[in-house]
């Protein structure tokens, strides 16, 4: 039998990770972490789009979270996933409803973030990000690379030609041997060889981890190399090692907390349990006591 503890836990989990259902909740929780010296990037969860209607719900969502951005003067930008603007029901769509986003966020001086999703759609991602960042600037649209995948050293190199303002993190979907390593300790070290590509490039980067092994590794290097603390930004999400985000803001660091909201939090809230199975454990054990 399932135990009330353990829905209440259930439900005391989601609201660590998601800053509740509607933007005017995600605004109260930025505030917050502004509030804690950090920024911050929105991201509207919602990966069951299916529809072309659907997607034009997405841009209107993040056109209201453009101008709310503005009217009430929180320090953040937007993360966007393509698959939300109908990657999967057409490209050509997805690539017309980011533009809206990107345009509009150029002319408010603010910063689209491409998320990155599965290998799938790696590609496609890609293509579009280039498609866009040559019609606007380098601080009005970005990407993600995500360093299990066995391509990523060189979609770094691509992307910086250009160049492209990065996120590496390490990623977040269940991907197959061929197209990613199975070791962490191969991710690991993929992550630490394109961070100080990144470093390097003289372009701001995010780096995303809670991971302290990447970040000391990301401190030795700029220190090595004496690049700024301006020069990039560490990235964390919501709920997660809020004491090293902290920590990092108290010590002159850049560090942005991607903050995820909206009624569709189930996909995402499960891909962050999946990465500390401890959670599991313990809803698992408590789920199904007498
Ligand atoms: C700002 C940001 C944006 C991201 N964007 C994307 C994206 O676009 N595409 C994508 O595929 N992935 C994205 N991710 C997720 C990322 O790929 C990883 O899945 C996630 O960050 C965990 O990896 P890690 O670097 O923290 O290291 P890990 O090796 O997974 O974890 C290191 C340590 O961090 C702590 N930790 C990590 N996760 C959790 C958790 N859920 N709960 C509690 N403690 C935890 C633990 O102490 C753990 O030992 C993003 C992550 C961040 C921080």
């Amino acid at each position: 039998m399932v135990t009330r503890s353990a829905l209440l836990y259930l439900k005391k989990l989601t609201t660590r990770f998601v800053a509740g259902e509607t933007i005017d909740e995600a605004i109260e929780t930025i505030r917050d972490i502004n509030g804690r010296g950090c920024t911050a990037s929105f991201d509207h969860l919602n990966e069951s789009v299916s529809s072309a209607g659907e997607t034009e719900e997405e841009v209107r969502e993040y056109l209201n979270i453009l101008g709310k951005i503005d009217q009430t003067g929180i320090r953040s930008n937007v993360s966007i996933k393509l698959t939300q603007f109908g990657l999967e029901i057409d490209p050509e769509l997805a690539y017309k409803n980011a533009r809206k986003i990107v345009e509009d966020a150029a002319r408010r001086g603010n910063f689209v973030r491409i998320d990155m999703e599965s290998s799938q759609v790696t590609q496609l991602t890609i293509d579009i990000f280039k498609r866009l960042r040559s019609e606007f600037g380098l601080n009005d649209v970005g990407i993600v690379l995500q360093s299990y995948l066995r391509r990523t050293y060189d979609d770094a190199v691509d992307l910086l030609k250009i160049p492209a303002r990065i996120r590496i993190c390490k990623g977040a979907y269940n991907e197959p041997p061929t197209v990613a390593f199975p070791d962490k300790k191969d991710v690991d070290d993929n992550y630490v060889r394109v961070m100080k590509l990144l470093l390097k490039s003289g372009v701001y980067h995010g780096i995303a981890t809670h991971d302290p092994k990447m970040i000391d590794a990301t401190i030795d290097y700029m220190q090595k190399e004496s690049i700024g603390k301006e020069a990039f930004e560490f990235q964390m999400l919501y709920g997660v090692r809020r004491d090293l985000q902290e920590r990092l803001a108290r010590d002159g660091y850049n560090m942005r907390v991607y903050v995820p909201y909206g009624k569709h939090w189930y996909p995402y809230f499960m891909r962050r349990l999946a990465e500390r199975p401890a959670n599991i454990w313990f809803i698992i054990k408590n789920l199904f006591k007498g």
